[in-house]
């Protein structure tokens, strides 16, 4: 992992279960990371399940607060925060 990216990670729990946290506000582009144990390219916007699974939701009010995760490929735990409010645009 760069440091560059290592940065992104505020916490990661090197033993079992590990579990990581990235705050997506800190992201770039679409909001694609890598898997910080395998490196696996996970997508939010994947639905298929072919990579990760979603493990809990967190929501408050219409806006996703938290997203609990976990690679298929390494059984590693992510939790995302830092969802972008949507823009409530109701007419
Ligand atoms: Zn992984």
């Amino acid at each position: 992992m760069s440091e560059k990216l290592a940065q992104k990670w505020r916490e990661c729990k090197l033993k079992p279960p590990l579990v990581c946290e990235l705050d997506l506000t800190r992201t770039r582009g679409d909001g694609d990371f890598p898997c910080p144990n395998c490196g696996v390219i996970i997508s939010p916007e994947d639905e298929t399940e072919d990579v990760y699974r979603i493990l809990e939701t967190k929501v408050r009010g219409q806006a996703l607060e938290e997203l609990i995760i976990q690679c298929n490929k390494c059984a590693t735990r992510i939790r995302l925060i830092g969802f972008p409010i949507p823009e409530t645009d109701n007419l």
